[in-house]
């Protein structure tokens, strides 16, 4: 079956959508909308980088700086050859939803560099990553936007950054990305974080739905940083049986459940989930419409959509990616009753160990792991209580909710600070 006609898999028109949707039902007026859809600076980098064989290649950035009516600036930097500029708004919008709806003094942004970093060696990587930094320090800092890793960087990118900022500063400046490694400041528990949010996010729903997560079972999509995490944290913590894990080149499926951790490993050994023993191979598709409990799809956006949204089966589905679900799709899951924990709660524990990080490089102090822990089990139970009041109040699903609670925040932020009547 083809998409609807209205379904479009333009981020950006999709992040606009959902803005008109909750507008409409907060009673927002028309022009305030616009200017919620509208970001507030865009800057497009061209950057020549040196490669491997002396030639030089010329990469175009981005950086979308979207609502700053909350505080500085937060977002991470995606590397991808499918980066856009509409995408990059959108990540920057969802954003700037995400710190509202988690209760954070920040405005949402997102950058990302039009690349493939599977074809690039180490030594092109760091110099890219330097000439993107450099490219974009006009406009980030720790008191003005603070960049984190996102699809294809982590620590290492996040290190490199920091170190092109210090040597145009003259002095170490860990508060202008976080994400860090531990001894440049990075902060206990961010490595997880993401993920370690989405296991609360889903224990909570799962206690108001009355679902046990302890034999339960789940399917994981995409094997990176919030899938992995996600994983391991649900078999772990929740004794959730993990059945189903896929990557960009497949999928791997043991009704019995699989090892995360040793799944993980097979990952970092072979380059892929994929052959991983006592598993047989399932298709990214076939584990969306997996007979799960709960499904995390973990990788990139418009993965749920109305050709196949009818056929998802799963009672949870908690999104680890931003942006999985299109808006056409979300309907057709809470019309079979599904509960969708949309990415801005779900994923919502990643940002707010980055925020914690930013405090304690600010305050230059460092807080134990079990104090990043209670902290974010604490934030996330209280974030998901309060979409999920929300949600049961205006008998919507938990998308709407969480929009609600976050667009009415950035709206009253608007009201107090004289910019909107
Ligand atoms: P990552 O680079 O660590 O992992 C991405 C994973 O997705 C890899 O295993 C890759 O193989 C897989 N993948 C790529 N294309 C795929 C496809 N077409 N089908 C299936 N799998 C595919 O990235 P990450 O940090 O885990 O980010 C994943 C998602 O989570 C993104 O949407 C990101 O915006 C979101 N997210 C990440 C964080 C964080 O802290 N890392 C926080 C919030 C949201």
């Amino acid at each position: 079956m083809a998409n609807q006609p209205s379904e479009t898999m333009n981020p950006f028109e999709n992040a606009k959508k959902q803005i008109d949707r909750v507008g409409k039902r907060l009673g927002l007026a028309a022009d305030l909308l616009e200017v919620l859809k509208a970001p507030n600076r865009e800057l497009t980098v061209n950057f020549p980088v040196k490669m491997d064989n002396g030639s030089l290649r010329v990469f175009t950035g981005y950086r979308v700086q979207y609502d700053g009516a909350l505080g500085p600036f937060k977002g991470g930097i995606r590397f991808h050859p499918q980066v856009s500029l509409d995408e990059v708004r959108a990540l920057a919008s969802w954003m700037t939803w995400k710190c509202s709806v988690m209760g954070l003094p920040y405005g949402g942004s997102k950058g990302g560099v039009i690349c493939n970093p599977k074809d690039m060696s180490k030594g092109e990587l760091e110099r890219m990553t330097r000439r993107f930094a450099s490219a974009i320090s006009v406009i980030i800092g720790p008191e003005k936007d603070i960049p984190a890793p996102d699809v294809y960087t982590d620590g290492q990118t996040m290190a490199w950054i920091m170190d092109t900022i210090s040597m145009n500063t003259g002095f170490s400046v860990p508060g202008v990305v976080t994400g860090k490694p531990l001894v440049i400041g990075g902060s206990k528990g961010r490595d997880e974080a993401t993920a370690r949010g989405l296991m609360y996010a889903t224990r909570e729903c799962a206690k108001r739905i009355k679902i046990n997560l302890k034999g339960a079972t789940a399917a994981v999509q995409g094997y990176g940083n919030a899938g992995y995490h996600s994983a391991r944290l649900l078999a772990g913590e929740q004794g959730t049986k993990v059945v189903a894990a896929s990557d960009s080149s497949g999928g791997v499926y043991n009704a019995s459940g699989l090892d995360p951790v040793a799944l993980n490993a097979h990952k970092a050994k072979k380059g892929t989930v994929v052959g991983f023993p006592g598993s047989k191979g399932i298709s990214n598709e076939e584990l969306l419409e997996l007979d799960v409990d709960v499904l995390v799809p973990a990788a990139l956006e418009n993965q749920i959509t109305t050709k196949n949204a009818k056929n998802v089966k799963a009672k949870i589905v908690a999104e680890g990616a931003n942006g999985p679900t299109t808006p056409e799709a979300d309907d057709v899951l809470f019309k079979k009753g599904i509960y969708v924990i949309p990415d801005i709660l779900a994923n919502g524990g990643g940002v707010t160990v980055s925020y914690f990080e930013w405090v304690q490089n600010l305050a230059q102090y460092s807080w134990s792991a079990e104090e990043v822990t209670q902290r974010l089990e604490r934030n996330m139970v209280q974030s998901f209580a309060t979409v999920w009041d929300m949600a049961q109040k205006e008998k919507v699903d938990l998308r709407m909710g969480a929009y609600m609670v976050a667009i009415q925040r950035v709206a009253e932020a608007y009201r107090v600070r004289g910019i909107y009547p």
